[in-house]
């Protein structure tokens, strides 16, 4: 935690926040911080600062908190990203947060196996608390849109032009023979595949959308290795 991420109803006053449960352990546990001392805070799609702690004790922890800064710079990178399994899940949110993607959606795919669907990791709660790890792990502050989509086709010809429109649209795709731009400047909506990849008539769907297949070289990454590596090539 590289940054305390604050909400409203932790504010007292003005300028005073009270914390408790996962925050307070982590400052007394990982900070070892002790009253007086100041740690970099920021308000939950607001400004970062710092909080000068004024009290600690066993349930709550009191800072005086000043904000003087806007969070880094959003990626201009939106994630079209095939389910991937719950397991994975976790960490591949967490991850795209903590680079500064600020929408993702969360798409089905042929190769997406049904039951990951109904996992408890895609209930909103589990992936605002993934969001915000990532957030706190890279001092950000603005939450990602996430959004679920359980039909692909549908999401595809309906939704999707008009939601890269304004951007290079590009699908990793292991085979492709294009290879993945480097250093872009403008914003991309990037589709990436589920663990078999997506099928050729997926990849056909997005070809006709204006989406084009690029490859990153010819070592199939896991799709948590994919998204930082895509995320940094491209910016
Ligand atoms: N066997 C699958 C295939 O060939 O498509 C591998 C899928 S890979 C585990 C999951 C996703 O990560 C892919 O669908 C793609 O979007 C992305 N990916 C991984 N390695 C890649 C590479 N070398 N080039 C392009 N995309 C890659």
């Amino acid at each position: 935690m590289n940054l305390i991420l604050l909400f409203d109803d932790d504010f007292i006053s003005d300028s005073r926040v009270r914390l408790a449960g996962r925050r307070l352990q982590h400052v007394r546990d990982v900070h070892r911080a002790t009253t007086g001392e100041s740690l970099v805070v920021g308000v939950s799609n607001g400004r970062v600062g710092r909080g000068t702690i004024t009290h600690l004790a066993d349930d709550a922890i009191e800072m005086d908190v000043v904000l003087d800064r806007d969070p880094p710079t959003p990626l201009p990178l939106t994630l079209i990203l095939a389910l991937p399994r719950p397991k994975v899940l976790n960490r591949v949110i967490a991850g795209a947060a903590s680079l500064g993607i600020k929408r993702i959606v969360l798409l089905n795919a042929w190769r997406v196996e049904k039951s990951y669907w109904s996992s408890p990791r895609l209930a909103p709660e589990n992936l605002r608390t993934q969001s915000i790890l990532g957030l706190e792990q890279a001092r950000d502050t603005v939450l990602p849109s996430i959004e679920l989509r359980r039909l692909f086709r549908p999401f595809v010809e309906d939704e999707l032009p008009s939601m890269a429109r304004g951007t290079r649209a590009l699908v990793a795709h292991p085979p492709a023979t294009e290879e993945c731009p480097r250093n872009l400047r403008e914003p991309v909506t990037l589709a990436i595949g589920p663990e078999g990849g997506f099928i050729d008539a997926e990849i056909a769907s997005l070809e006709r959308i204006g989406f084009a297949p690029v490859s990153i070289g010819e070592r199939i990454l896991r799709v948590e290795t994919a998204v930082p590596f895509l995320a940094a090539r491209l910016y």
